[in-house]
């Protein structure tokens, strides 16, 4: 089977000569092990900065190694109590065709309750991410105006709309394109959203939120950040989920110039990570299959085919070219 390995660590943007395509030998599952022939591949934002060589929260992924991430596929051979061949499950060896793994680390998913894919996304771990990082993180009240940047992106996307759902009084969102922008108004139901490539975000998030905003969902940081925090209400709550427009950066980061406003305003910007959450995770499937199912969330997603389409698939996330979840189908 092929499998991705990081060939070069990116400097800045990365590009396809930073990722080779291997043919790697498919083990046969030892005792307690599946083999899995994985069916969609997760890319996401925070595997840029597993190529850096940095200590972080997750291990760098080694030079000359199979990259790992987010995977469903089907059970091909078990050697695994518990575990058919045909069980569909979700996993963490993702960047490859076959996956031999301890079935601990998998768990079983239903295909018939939501397409596969699905489970890398709005049932998976962006999914926990927009509903704990806005429910619990901004500890988001009925009422309360919500902004949220990268808004047509899976975390994004997720979030606008569940704040409409739990009865947020104004939902505002910013994307990086016309189209995009349409699609939070008329698909996804924000009430005001903005492209924030047309003119300073300061500017436009003032008029898009003229009462001001309660919460601030970031996927993004920088100018949307420092915009948030110019127009937070007082006690505004922000969730610092992502910073995705410096993770290609490579001088240093500017900071919000405006941090001293939080001091007055007695904001607070309360930083998260997924892994934090899994106590939600009942509360969070049952909510999200519930209105997967009745239709009233939306949810999208930009597929990509072909296992060799995989590093372009995360570079053109990284650029904006997917509209909700970005997926590599194989
Ligand atoms: P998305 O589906 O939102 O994809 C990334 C999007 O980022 C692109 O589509 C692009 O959309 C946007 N983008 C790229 N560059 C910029 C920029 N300079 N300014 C503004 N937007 C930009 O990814 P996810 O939903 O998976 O992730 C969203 C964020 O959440 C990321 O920051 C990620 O790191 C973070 N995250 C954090 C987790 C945690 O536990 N803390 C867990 C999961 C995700 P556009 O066309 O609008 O520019």
């Amino acid at each position: 089977g092929r499998e991705w390995q990081l060939a070069a660590r990116p400097h800045g943007w990365p590009t396809p000569a930073d990722f080779a395509l291997v043919e790697a030998p498919v083990r046969q599952p030892a005792a307690g092990e599946i083999l899995v022939r994985n069916a969609y591949l997760s890319v996401d934002p925070y595997m840029r900065g597993r190529m850096n060589d940095v200590k972080s929260y997750i291990p760098p992924f080694q030079l000359g190694r199979a990259m790992d991430g987010g995977a469903v596929g089907r059970v091909v051979a078990s050697a695994a109590e518990g575990f058919e061949v045909g069980d569909a499950v979700l996993h963490g060896l993702g960047w490859r065709e076959y996956a031999t793994l301890d079935a601990a680390h998998a768990v079983k998913v239903d295909g018939d309750l939501a397409p596969l894919s699905y489970y890398l996304g709005a049932l998976g771990m962006p999914g926990l991410t927009a509903y704990a990082g806005l429910l619990e993180v901004a500890s988001f009240r009925e009422g309360d105006t919500v902004f949220v940047s990268g808004a047509a992106g899976a975390v994004g996307s997720l979030v606008g709309q569940i704040a409409r759902l739990k009865g947020a009084k104004r939902v505002v969102g910013s994307a990086g394109s016309a189209d995009k922008v349409a699609r939070l108004v008329e698909e996804y139901g924000f009430d005001a959203a903005f492209n924030y490539k047309d003119a300073p975000v300061a500017e436009q998030l003032a008029a898009a939120a003229p009462d001001g905003v309660d919460v601030y969902f970031d996927n993004v940081g920088g100018d949307h950040l420092e915009a948030a925090i110019t127009v937070a209400n007082p006690h505004a709550r922000f969730t610092l989920c992502g910073a995705i427009a410096q993770y290609n950066d490579t001088g240093a980061p500017t900071g919000p110039r405006n941090l001293a406003l939080a001091i007055g305003k007695r904001l607070r910007l309360q930083g998260m990570l997924v892994g934090d959450h899994a106590a939600l995770q009942p509360a969070f499937l049952a909510d999200m299959a519930g209105w997967l199912k009745d239709g009233s969330l939306r949810y999208d997603e930009t597929v990509v085919e072909g296992v060799e389409n995989a590093a372009d698939a995360f570079i053109g996330l990284l650029r904006g070219a997917n509209t909700g979840k970005m997926v590599v189908k194989i």
